[in-house]
């Protein structure tokens, strides 16, 4: 029996070669019932991984993937775009080469006790185990003024490929010698180590393209690892002096904004933007929310087989579950691990 081969599966998904089409048997378990349907909602990194890893282990298994989304699995390469997350090349040709269904869908329910998933179209999607492998969505962190017009306004641009094009427009469209706002939340989120990679991104923007403007960074993440992570990255470089930092003392809190006149008012006082870049606080992905499986901190709680503790028939995978290390990495192996769970199910 060949063991796990982790670092092959990621490989295969990020650059194209696929150890499925290679023939591969990366997974070996004996006693998977035949013919069992496996509906997997998310076809992000954790969804993709998990369908491609239960095909490698079960060729009869009906395994159907739920997408909302069809440029996820869409067929394109390109190196990632400024703001957006890896790009995973050739999904949607590797899972039909491994006989894996999809539904260009939206889940809006689960019915549990029929194990069925409703979809945004109106269709039922019957199974008979459930992955759930939503990703994160925007927490609602009740700041006054933050509604949909505010977050379209001022770009979160973490996860979304719209926002992201959003915010490079904006930046690009601004005047020098004008103040962009970049602000981190506190709590989990997708990408930790992204954010203060984000402030490096604007700063080196800046000093390229804009050097007489200035970026604030309104730190909420606990403790000073952002704030650290960056000034060692800036180390080397001037990107310090248009750089304020505020929060490494103590979180900002932002209590209310307007995005009509650019005005924040914080835990630190009021402050004036021109361009805002708002990361808000996360939480698993809202069919988990709707569907009973995130706890009070917004997250899944799961053992480490990826099952939920709320309702064990359901397996969390990806960034929703709250042990998740929020990395394609992480997301990936968590697919592969729910395909273990399955197996032994
Ligand atoms: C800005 C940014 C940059 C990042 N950069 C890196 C990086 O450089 N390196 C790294 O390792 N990681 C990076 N990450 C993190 C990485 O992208 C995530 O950890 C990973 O994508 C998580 O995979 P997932 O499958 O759990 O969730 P996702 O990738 O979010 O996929 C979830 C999928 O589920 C779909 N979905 C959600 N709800 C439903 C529903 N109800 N019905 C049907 N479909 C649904 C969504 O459309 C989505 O396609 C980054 C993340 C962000 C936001």
């Amino acid at each position: 029996m060949r063991e796990l081969n982790r670092r092959s599966l990621i490989a295969g998904l990020l650059v194209g070669g696929s150890a499925f089409a290679a023939g591969q048997q990366v997974l070996s378990y004996g006693k998977w019932p035949k013919s069992k349907r496996v509906a997997i909602i998310g076809g992000g990194p954790a969804g993709v991984a998990a369908a491609l890893a239960l095909r490698q282990a079960d060729t009869s298994a009906r395994i159907l993937l739920i997408e909302r989304d069809p440029a996820t699995l869409k067929n394109t390469s390109g190196a990632q775009q400024r703001f957006q997350r890896p790009n995973l090349s050739g999904v949607f040709n590797k899972l039909k080469a491994a006989d894996i269904e999809i539904a260009l869908d939206e889940i809006a329910a689960i019915d549990w006790q029929r194990q069925s998933a409703r979809g945004m179209s109106g269709r039922d999607f019957a199974f008979d185990y459930v992955v759930v492998a939503p990703g994160t969505t925007a927490q609602d962190e009740g700041i006054a003024g933050l509604d949909s017009i505010a977050r379209h306004h001022w770009p979160a641009a973490w996860g979304s490929p719209r926002e992201a094009k959003r915010l490079t427009a904006q930046l690009a469209a601004m005047s020098d010698g004008t103040h962009v706002v970049l602000r981190l939340p506190s709590g989990d989120v997708s990408h930790p180590a992204g954010l203060p990679q984000r402030a490096v991104e604007i700063a080196k923007f800046l000093a390229r393209k804009k050097p007489t403007s200035k970026l604030t960074v309104l730190d909420a993440t606990e403790g000073t690892r952002a704030a650290d992570a960056f000034a060692s990255a800036i180390a080397a470089t001037d990107l310090g002096q248009r750089v304020e930092w505020v929060g490494r003392d103590r979180p900002v809190e932002v209590r209310e904004i307007n995005a009509h006149t650019g005005r924040l008012e914080t835990s630190h006082g009021l402050i004036q933007a021109d361009v805002v870049n708002f990361v808000t606080a996360q939480e698993a992905g809202a069919i988990a929310q709707a569907s009973g499986l995130a706890d009070r901190s917004g997250w899944c709680p799961c053992g480490s087989d990826m099952r939920s503790l709320i309702n064990p028939g359901a397996i969390v995978v990806g960034d929703a579950n709250r042990l998740a290390q929020r990395t394609v990495d992480g997301a990936v192996r968590s697919g592969v691990e729910a395909t273990r769970t399955l197996l032994r199910a």
